[in-house]
């Protein structure tokens, strides 16, 4: 499996350039990004395991092409071509009603296939969804925790803050 602890915040050295590439949700194609934008540059949800000094870079952005996702088989190709470092699955794919039934094996297929460190997560999870899916099983049913652990533990406070 690809190696994410390069790309990881903690102590080091000098400050490193990261060239990320997102691919979000079709059902949220529309979306301006504003969140995933804010996200970065505050390095909250997703993008909190990267150093304040580093340089991140979107060197992509893409929807999954709609269910079952058939973008995802071509595009960390172009993310490739660009400098791509890791990809992030959008944040859309979790809190979505339901979340995405795929985003184990776009996680899994992206890293063999490619050799890409994937991460779940762009934005922290808006408050509002997190209180909806607490009355759910939906997360409970996919063992949302163990890819979105980071995500789930974020302070309510900077949830709110995305509702
Ligand atoms: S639910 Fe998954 S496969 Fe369907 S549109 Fe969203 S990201 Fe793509």
């Amino acid at each position: 499996m690809p190696e994410l602890v390069q790309l990881v915040s903690g102590p080091q050295v000098e400050p490193k350039t990261v060239r990320i590439g997102i691919i979000i949700c079709a059902r949220y194609r529309n979306c301006g990004g504003g969140k995933c934008f804010r996200a970065l540059r505050q390095r909250q949800g997703g993008f909190s395991r990267y150093a304040a000094e580093d340089q991140l870079q979107i060197v992509g952005y893409s929807s999954c092409g709609g269910c079952p996702g058939g973008n995802v088989e071509y595009v960390p190709a172009e993310f490739l071509k660009n400098g791509a470092d890791a990809v992030h699955l959008a944040t859309g794919l979790v809190v979505g009603y339901p979340p995405c039934p795929h985003i184990r094996q776009f996680k899994t297929f992206i890293e063999k296939q490619y050799g890409l460190p994937v991460v779940v997560g762009t934005h922290p999870i808006p408050l509002k969804y997190l209180q909806t899916h607490d009355q759910l099983p939906f997360w409970e049913q996919v063992n949302m925790k163990d890819i979105a652990g980071h995500l789930l533990a974020e302070s309510r406070e900077v949830m709110e803050s995305y509702n």
